[in-house]
Formats: structure tokens, C-alpha cells, sequence
């Protein structure tokens, strides 16, 4: 019901997010089960891993583990409106190599993070 709200007040410029907030019990098999989600994967209390697709274009799901006693790890935090904030930020390391915060649901590029800008930049 709440996602539902916040897509409308998103569709009338209320309320702005790039993702929100979702939750499952397994590890997603496919980057298309996200949905366009932050997706926190838990095991009854212990939030495992926050699983997202690349915002870059590549498409492909990136894992972040929010295993306290590895590393790296992620913190994530809701808001009202389970809109995840993402702490630190995310630099994938493959081809695609973006750069970039999640903060409130929104995708906040860092300088030169996003590929379509480097890409005009040769
Ligand atoms: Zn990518």
C-alpha cells in the first residue's frame, strides 16, 4: 500500500526516487526478480545482502553484502517511503565501472561515475 502511494506521489512530482526498497528471503536467481528494486535479502532478522541492477545500462545485478564482518560491506537504511540510502557508495569494477550513491532512492552519480558521461567524454 505504501509503494503504492509513493508511486503516486511520485507520478505528481511529490515525492522523488529512482528505487525503492524490497525484501525477499532469497538470494534474487535473475537481475529481471528485482524489478528495478533495491532488493535487501534477509534471513528472519539478519539482513544478508542488497541486490540491485546496474544503473549504468549494462543491466547486469550487482550484490552488495551487509554482512558486518566482512568486507566490503553496505549499509542500507529505509526511509518512510522505503527508499533506500546506500552507504558507501557503489563502484563497479567491471567494464560498466560506475560510480555512484544511492541516497533516499535516488541515484546520486559521482563525478565521471556514469558511463554514458564518459563515454562522450573520448
Ligand atoms: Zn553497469
Amino acid at each position: 500500500m505504501r509503494r503504492t502511494i509513493a508511486l503516486l506521489l511520485r507520478f505528481f512530482g511529490l515525492l522523488k526516487f529512482d528505487r525503492l526498497a524490497g525484501f525477499a528471503s532469497e538470494y534474487p536467481s535473475t537481475a529481471d526478480a528485482l524489478e528495478g528494486d533495491v532488493v535487501v535479502v534477509r534471513d528472519g532478522d539478519v539482513e544478508k545482502w542488497a541486490c540491485l541492477t546496474c544503473p549504468g545500462g549494462c543491466g547486469k545485478m550487482i550484490a552488495l553484502s551487509l554482512n558486518p564482518t566482512r568486507r566490503p560491506k553496505w549499509q542500507v537504511t529505509l526511509d518512510l517511503w522505503n527508499r533506500p540510502t546506500l552507504k558507501p557508495s557503489v563502484h563497479q569494477l567491471n567494464e560498466c565501472g560506475c560510480h555512484f550513491w544511492i541516497i533516499n532512492g535516488n541515484i546520486d552519480w559521482c563525478p565521471g561515475g556514469r558511463p554514458s558521461e564518459r563515454r562522450s567524454a573520448c
